[in-house]
């Protein structure tokens, strides 16, 4: 399966990630990507950039060094009802891409229907976009009960890549949530979660699960050109490769 957009990445505007924005351009480029989605965590997290981070990427031009830029950010769940990170309402409504993610310094682990209630949150939040790594081994969550929800509220669920290499424990998880979406046809995405620019547009380990839970590359979204493009017009009316 080919994927042609990495919709996870960060720059060193987190101190704990460590390349500039065009050197993971120029990497996503190399790995023939067609679009990245800058990520960057909400300024929640101790080392996450100020919110005039996210109320300036429209300066960022859409295209660089080939590849579509596309503005989001990955946010932090916040206990306990699932909110995210307190930015500026209108900064937090221009952002194109939103993956809410679990973070341990932010929501100290709790118990699975904690978690459940915490990402119940997240599905009724519209601005919000993505699970992101859902198969952290610390926030073991309701996944039927969540997965056979996302459709009704417009998620999609991510096959995070880093995730399997740095979360001990996860590839299970990963397993089940992957299955349950093949069952339920939820929409996934495979991202990197790059930190440093050698990570841009790296798969393998979600690429495994994908196949091994037997997920159809139509329910991938950043699968093809095409499925990319269908998924931010029906989202959010964008227009990814307006020259067709
Ligand atoms: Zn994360
Ligand atoms: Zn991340």
């Amino acid at each position: 399966m080919q994927i042609v957009a990495d919709l996870h990445t960060h720059t060193n505007v987190s101190s704990h990630a460590y390349s500039t924005l065009a050197e993971i351009v120029h990497a996503a480029k190399e790995a023939g990507m067609l679009a990245i989605a800058l990520t960057n965590h909400g300024p929640a997290m101790d080392d996450g950039p100020h919110q005039w981070h996210f109320g300036n990427l429209n300066i960022l031009p859409r295209v660089m060094d080939g590849v579509t830029i596309i503005r989001g950010m990955e946010c932090n769940i916040l206990p306990p009802m699932g909110a995210v990170d307190p930015i500026e309402y209108k900064y937090y409504k221009a952002l194109e891409y939103v993956i809410a993610s679990f973070h341990e310094p932010l929501y100290k682990p709790a118990t699975v229907e904690a978690h459940t209630i915490a990402m119940e949150g997240v599905l009724r939040d519209p601005q919000i976009t993505t699970l992101g790594h859902p198969g952290t081994p610390a926030f073991r969550f309701d996944y039927e009960s969540i997965i056979s929800r996302c459709n009704e509220y417009g998620k999609i669920v991510e096959i995070n890549n880093n995730s399997v290499n740095v979360r001990r424990g996860c590839r299970e998880n990963c397993l089940e949530i992957a299955r349950l979406c093949k069952k339920y046809e939820v929409p996934v995405v495979v991202s990197s979660d790059a930190h440093i620019f050698t990570q841009v547009g790296r798969f393998d380990n979600a690429l495994a699960l994908i196949d091994e839970a037997g997920i159809p590359e139509e329910l991938v979204v950043n699968s093809s050109r095409e499925r990319l493009a269908a998924y931010f017009r029906k989202i959010r009316g964008l227009e990814l490769f307006p020259e067709g």
